[in-house]
C-alpha cells in the first residue's frame, strides 16, 4: 500500500508501497477514502512535544474508509460499511477513567498517527469499539475533519461550561477553529474570533461570527472587553501560539472558563493574582470520548457545521505540511485516496 512515512522528525516525509497491515482481534482493516491533516501531524513529524512517537510512524487521525477485513471477534461493523479511524485509537475499557465515561485521559490508550500508525495512507487499521460508524452515502471529503477538528471543538466548547445567549472567545480559525464557530453559533453562544491573518477572520466571518478580530491589533482585548459587556464567558484556545493563551486571560469574564486545545510546544505565564481574584477556571481539554464523537458528527449531518475542505493528493503531503505551517491553509486540507 501507498503510505506517507515519517523517518526522522523535521525532514519530509517519504510516500512508501508498505505491506498492507492486517486486523488483530477486535480490529477493523479500512480501505482509506479521505484522510485530513490536522496540525497535531505536523507536531508529529516535527516530534514537537515531550513525548514523540516511536520512528517511523504513519501519521493521520481523521480517516474515513470503508472496512475491508475483519479480525477475530469484531461486533457493531461488517465488511463494506464506512467508518473514522479517529486519535483515540483504543483504550483499556477498565480503568477508573474508562469507567467514568473518559476514555481519552486512559493512560494505557493508544493514539491513531502517534503511537500507532495511522491514516495517511491507503490501508489503515482501527479497533472496532472505537471507531466511528459513519452513515452509508455520507460525503467522506467533508466529514472527514469532524473525526478530530469537529469533536475537539465540540467538546472544547462544552468544557467551557457556557450556556445559550453568552460569548465565547476562539482563538485560531484554522482547521479546528473555523468549525468551532459553527458548534458555538450552533450552541446558541456569541461568538468573537481571533486570529492572526485576513483572509482568516474573513472565513470566521463566513462561519458565523459576530466579531471577528485580527488578534496582534492594539486594540483587540479593548474591543472584546466591550463587546461582550465585561469579557467572554468562556475561551477556547486553538491557536498554535503562546500569546494567543497569554491574551485568552485578558478576554475572559470574572468566574469564566478557559480551555485549552492548541498544543504549542512551551509555556505561557500565568497571572496568579488575576486568576485567583476573579476565580478564572484553566483547563486542558484533549478530543473527545466517542459519546462526544457521536454528537459532533450529527451538529454535521443535520448541515449545522460545515467543513472548509481542499482535496490533496497523498503525494503531496509535504508541502500540504510546509503550507500548514505557514498558516496559508484556509479550513482543512483533506488527502483524497478513492
Ligand atoms: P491550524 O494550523 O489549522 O490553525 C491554527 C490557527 O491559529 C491558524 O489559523 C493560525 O493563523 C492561528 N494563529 C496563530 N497565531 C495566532 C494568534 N496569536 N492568535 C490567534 N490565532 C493565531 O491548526 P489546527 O489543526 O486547527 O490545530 C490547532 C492546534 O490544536 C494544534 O496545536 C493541534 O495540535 C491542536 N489540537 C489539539 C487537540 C486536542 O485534543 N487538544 C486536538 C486537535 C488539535
Ligand atoms: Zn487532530
Ligand atoms: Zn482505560
Amino acid at each position: 500500500m501507498k503510505a506517507a512515512v515519517v523517518r526522522a522528525f523535521g525532514r519530509p516525509l517519504a510516500i512508501e508501497d508498505l505491506p498492507a497491515p492486517r486486523p488483530g482481534p477486535g480490529e477493523v482493516l479500512l480501505k482509506v477514502q479521505t484522510s485530513g491533516v490536522c496540525h497535531t501531524d505536523l507536531h508529529a513529524a516535527d516530534g514537537d512535544w515531550p513525548v514523540q512517537p516511536a520512528l517511523p510512524f504513519i501519521p493521520g487521525h481523521e480517516g474515513v474508509g470503508v472496512v475491508a477485513a475483519l479480525g477475530s471477534g469484531v461486533k457493531g461493523l461488517r465488511e463494506g460499511d464506512l467508518a473514522g479511524v479517529p486519535w483515540l485509537h483504543d483504550a483499556c475499557g477498565h480503568c477508573e477513567y474508562c469507567n467514568a465515561g473518559w476514555e481519552t485521559l486512559c493512560e494505557a490508550q493508544h493514539n491513531t498517527g502517534y503511537s500507532v500508525n495511522g491514516a495517511f495512507a491507503e490501508y489503515v487499521i482501527a479497533n472496532a469499539a472505537y471507531a466511528a460508524p459513519l452513515p452509508a452515502g455520507v460525503d467522506a471529503l467533508s466529514i472527514a475533519p469532524i473525526l478530530c477538528a469537529g469533536v475537539t471543538t465540540y467538546k472544547g466548547i462544552r468544557e467551557t461550561e457556557t450556556r445559550p445567549g453568552e460569548w465565547i472567545a476562539i482563538y485560531g480559525v484554522g482547521g479546528l477553529g473555523h468549525v468551532a464557530i459553527q458548534y458555538a453559533k450552533a450552541m446558541g453562544l456569541h461568538v468573537v474570533a481571533f486570529d492572526i491573518a485576513a483572509d482568516k477572520l474573513a472565513l470566521a466571518r463566513e462561519c458565523g461570527a459576530d466579531l471577528a478580530l485580527d488578534a496582534t491589533a492594539s486594540d483587540a482585548v479593548a474591543r472584546t472587553l466591550q463587546a461582550t459587556g465585561g469579557g467572554a464567558h468562556g475561551v477556547l484556545v486553538t491557536a498554535v501560539s503562546l500569546p494567543a493563551f497569554e491574551q485568552a486571560l485578558a478576554v475572559v469574564r470574572r468566574r469564566g472558563t478557559i480551555s485549552l486545545v492548541g498544543l504549542p510546544p512551551g509555556h505561557f505565564p500565568t497571572p496568579v493574582f488575576d486568576v485567583v481574584l476573579k476565580r478564572i477556571t484553566l483547563r486542558g481539554s484533549i478530543v473527545g470520548t466517542r459519546r462526544d464523537l457521536a454528537e459532533a458528527l450529527a451538529f454535521a449531518a443535520e448541515g449545522k457545521v460545515r467543513t472548509r475542505v481542499h482535496a490533496a493528493r497523498l503525494e503531496d503531503v509535504n508541502v500540504v505540511l510546509s503550507n500548514l505551517k505557514a498558516g496559508k491553509v484556509d479550513g482543512r486540507v483533506v488527502f483524497d485516496l478513492r
